[in-house]
């Protein structure tokens, strides 16, 4: 069933419960006939009217905290159609059983809130107040970020509107309303307090009328015995056309004066967003560790936008960072280099290198090791790869150089970034550190994890991927081992050791000859003729997503290599992972298309996890 709600005929979008009626009633009022729309105070939230013996029905979808729907009290789903499916087959609790969907006029489509055009322009303003970004990196945010950036800024898109005004006097209000038009029903909200208490203010005859609106325990926001509201537009939006308790409906939005405006979203509003993420939100700079005595934060440049603004910068270590921070919370979101006071250099001074106990991990080259790398300005951890020193073998620090040369030319998010090379007692790669290690074994420790989360990682390493793909770089080793965890919410591409930068008029790499090679994840044109392209990543990104979904479990188990070969030429497939979204296999199936060219590129497949993902994400 679809999980694309706008795409359902018998989903209305953002109209009122008197629209619908008026839908139901041209369609006849059968009994049992329904439509979908938009809930108009729950975010994400939807509402069913349903038509029983000449009356109308109206019942809320809520949301639920862990990305399924149900009617209020009701049984869960995990989509609004399966609630709606589910309710065709068992009434419990409605009216009646859902028999007939009342389909849209021809050429109608679904309405949308007055919100959505807005949104777009708020959520790029916050994006750059509150990280600073610009170019590249502000677009990338907002792709892979964009279900969480719309929620919180949905939140705050009240202080956007005309009629907040922000912390003024009751008394203010007052003369405020009463100056220039007098307009029954001239509104306005002002803020009472810091945890979320408003006054709806409303101009009745020559008298001003003030609503008080308080925030409950779960958030919800409404004036005393009143409706719900997860947000005060949604609020003023329900009063614009319906007085439900008011002493009238709201009319005309009393302007705030003029100069009178916080730039956008501004303390208040960051307090609040803050606020609406339930305190998981942490603004966090992860590891930055400042030098005493030096200014903190990443530069005056960085600082003077979001420092001033933050009372949050908590710099919490990156093995606290919150469930719920965001990418660009962390310091590796940019590259260190993107501060033009550091400089930008690929080599990095033993002097300022500090190498701690114990090992990250290990490879072929010989172990990786946490350490600190002290900038200019500030002090970073790293992860050092260092050359054996055992190693007398020269072809092995040839190999380490080209994986540093190609990673030196990356500079993505969603790729692990080199930060310089040492010479010193040993050969060192010095990287940006993603702490929580790879893929395949953080999944293996967290089987708790949602699908939703699997999906945002697997789509920031298709962004990796993509972008390698846009400068002509093919990775030849992409598997969850070489995906990288910053957090739980952001993932990094590694291990270069394989890559290859390709010419402009060769699309592919030719292989002189078969080496030790990650057999399960290559695609057959690899084994068959030694061809790598951007097209055999990305059936190695199918075999990836396969791990991401199975909790990090080994693909093809069991079998050798060369089984798995005459596995694929007869054409067979490895099996749906236990609870894989049915959308992710059908992807991974593409992935593993045989021939090259019938296969997507990851222009294809970025935007089609980014589309799931946005589906599962903000329903
Ligand atoms: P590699 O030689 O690149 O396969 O790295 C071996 C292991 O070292 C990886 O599996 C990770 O556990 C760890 N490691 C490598 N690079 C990093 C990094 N940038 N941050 C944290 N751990 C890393």
């Amino acid at each position: 069933m679809a999980d694309n709600v706008n795409a359902l005929p018998f989903f209305y979008g953002n109209i009122t419960r008197e629209d619908a009626e008026d839908y139901l009633r041209q369609g006849g009022m059968g009994d049992g006939m329904y439509l979908l729309r938009q809930s108009r105070s729950y975010l994400g939230g939807y509402a069913l009217s349903v038509a029983y013996r000449r009356e109308c029905y109206h019942y809320t979808i809520e949301r639920e905290l862990n990305e399924t729907y149900a009617i209020v009290g009701g049984k869960s789903h995990r989509t609004p159609v399966d609630v709606i499916d589910y309710h065709s087959q068992k009434g419990e609790g409605l009216v009646c059983l859902l028999k007939m969907p009342y389909n849209r006029p021809k050429g109608m489509q679904p309405k949308v809130g007055p919100f959505e055009d807005l949104k777009e322009k708020l959520i790029r303003e916050y994006v750059k107040k509150t990280w600073n970004l610009q170019g590249a990196a502000l677009e990338q945010a907002i792709i892979s970020q964009r279900p969480q950036l719309e929620k919180l800024v949905a939140t705050t898109a009240h202080e956007k509107m005309p009629w907040f005004h922000h912390t003024i006097t009751r008394e203010d209000s007052e003369s405020r309303l009463q100056m220039g038009s007098r307009t029954n029903g001239k509104f306005l909200i002002r803020q009472r307090d810091l945890n979320g208490s408003y006054a709806l203010c409303l101009l009745h005859g020559s008298q001003v009328m003030h609503y008080r609106i308080d925030k409950d325990k779960a958030g919800k926001l409404s004036i005393p015995d009143g409706k719900k509201f997860d947000t005060l537009w949604q609020l003023v939006e329900h009063y614009s056309y319906k007085p439900d308790g008011l002493l009238r409906v709201l009319t005309d939005a009393c302007p705030r004066p003029e100069g009178d405006h916080f730039g956008g979203i501004g303390r208040a509003g960051y307090n609040n967003l803050l606020e609406a993420a339930g305190g998981m939100l942490t603004r966090i700079k992860s590891y930055s560790i400042p030098i005493p005595g030096r200014k903190k934060g990443r530069g005056a440049s960085h600082s003077k936008t979001t420092d001033n603004l933050n009372p949050y910068d908590t710099r919490v270590p990156n093995n606290m960072v919150s469930k719920e921070s965001m990418p660009m919370d962390t310091e590796v979101y940019e590259s260190p280099y993107a501060d033009p006071d550091e400089l930008r250099t690929s080599t990095v001074d033993r002097k300022q290198l500090f190498l701690e106990d114990g090992e990250l991990g290990s490879g072929n080259f010989g172990t990786v090791m946490k350490g600190i790398y002290k900038m200019r300005k500030t002090e970073k951890p790293v992860a050092v790869k260092i050359l054996k020193n055992d190693d007398n073998n020269p072809a092995v620090k040839e190999e380490m150089l080209r994986e540093a040369n190609v990673m030196q030319q990356l500079d993505n998010p969603y790729i692990v970034r080199m930060i310089g090379i040492c010479e010193a007692e040993s050969l060192m790669l010095v990287m940006e550190l993603a702490e929580l290690g790879p893929l395949h074994k953080y999944l293996q420790r967290h089987k708790q994890i949602s699908i939703k989360n699997i999906t945002e990682l697997v789509h920031q390493v298709s962004m990796g991927m993509k972008y390698l793909e846009e400068h002509n770089f093919v990775h030849r080793d992409l598997a969850a081992r070489n995906v990288l965890l910053v957090t739980q919410h952001y993932a990094k591409i590694s291990d270069f050791g394989l890559s290859k930068a390709l010419t402009e008029e060769e699309n592919y790499y030719k292989a002189k000859g078969h080496g030790k090679w990650p057999v399960k994840w290559y695609a057959p044109e690899c084994m068959n003729y030694f061809k790598f392209s951007c097209k055999s990543d990305v059936w190695s990104f199918g075999v990836l997503m396969w791990e991401a979904y199975t909790l990090g479990m080994k693909p093809y188990k069991g079998m050798k290599g060369n089984e798995v070969i005459q596995m694929i030429e007869n054409g067979e497939r490895m099996d749906i992972p236990p609870n894989c979204p049915a959308e992710m296999y059908d992807l991974m199936k593409k992935c593993w298309t045989y021939k090259a060219d019938e296969r997507p590129g990851f222009a294809v497949v970025e935007p089609r996890l980014r589309d799931y993902y946005y589906d599962i994400s903000s329903q």
